[in-house]
């Protein structure tokens, strides 16, 4: 199995960094997206994959920099198919609310299509399913459980242990240390956390970024979580503030204090090849 970060950024604009999302190859054609953020289209192009080798979409959270492109991934599932395919979005309470709003801003596009090619003769077909913490529930191949974390007021807010063949994968979205974080993070292979840099943020004489601070993951945080539950690699995504390539060692020294597995730091379509472990 593969994880690829197909983006590693957050809101704040970067030309190097798509917004956040992660791909999770399970086989050739059974991809896995978490979370749809700005540019994740182009970033699965580039990883070799398109909308129609997902077997599911698991979102995190409902902030926009997590959802703002699964308008794109559900528009470009829909007009690539050649006969009616279902899409299956997961997501936490809120979700399907969030698609019914989706599907509305983008019917006068389906008319539009459907008018104009005569082979098209369905609309998107959309199977979303509202998730709370302790359901299980099968993806592809894979058997994923849904873990509560905390990213108050963003709630609620779900992280996902997909587990396929011996293989575990954590993909906490944003949160701070909490038990459903350590729940989903036993004994796992990777450990996927958004991170911040509380030590530059706190820094910088903003209140509305400092506000940031209350509700994501530290560095720190990440490796303690990761050390805690005996993970295999930390890999860390959507960095606030974004490094530049030769500040990488530095994150990964911060990490390294208090974790001493894997950690793995990098630019978008960074991919992380599982193996497993002894
Ligand atoms: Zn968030
Ligand atoms: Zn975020």
């Amino acid at each position: 199995m593969e994880i690829v970060l197909l983006g590693t950024g957050s809101p704040i604009p970067d030309p190097n960094r798509a917004g956040p999302a992660t791909l999770l190859k399970v086989g050739v054609v059974e991809h896995v997206l978490v979370d749809a953020g700005r540019g994740c289209i182009m970033r699965m192009a580039a990883a070799g994959s398109i909308p129609g080798s997902l077997s599911g979409v698991l979102v995190t959270h409902l902030h926009s920099d997590h959802v703002t492109d699964l308008s794109d991934v559900i528009s470009t599932h829909w007009i690539m198919s050649q006969e009616p395919t279902p899409l299956r979005i997961f997501g936490p309470v809120g979700i399907a609310e969030f698609i019914d709003h989706t599907m509305a801003a983008l019917a006068p596009d389906i008319g539009y299509r459907m008018a104009h090619h005569e082979d098209l003769t369905w609309e998107p077909i959309i199977e979303v399913v509202e998730l709370e913490p302790g359901d299980r529930f099968e993806v592809g191949t894979s058997s994923v459980s849904v873990h509560r974390t905390a990213h108050e007021p963003a709630e609620p807010a779900i992280g996902y242990r997909l587990e396929h063949g011996h293989y575990v994968v954590a993909l906490a979205g944003d949160t701070i240390p909490c038990d459903g974080v350590d729940e989903m993070c036993v004994d796992a292979d990777a450990y996927v956390q958004t991170v911040i840099r509380s030590d530059l943020v706190q820094q910088i004489p903003n209140q509305r970024f400092n506000d940031i601070l209350d509700h994501h993951s530290s560095v720190i945080d990440a490796a303690q979580t990761a050390a805690r539950n005996s993970v295999g690699r930390l890999v860390l995504t959507h960095m606030v503030p974004a490094p530049q390539p030769e500040q990488y060692p530095e994150w990964v020294a911060l990490a390294a204090e208090h974790f001493d597995g894997e950690i793995i730091i990098g630019d978008d379509l960074t991919v992380i090849d599982l193996v497993e472990r002894d």
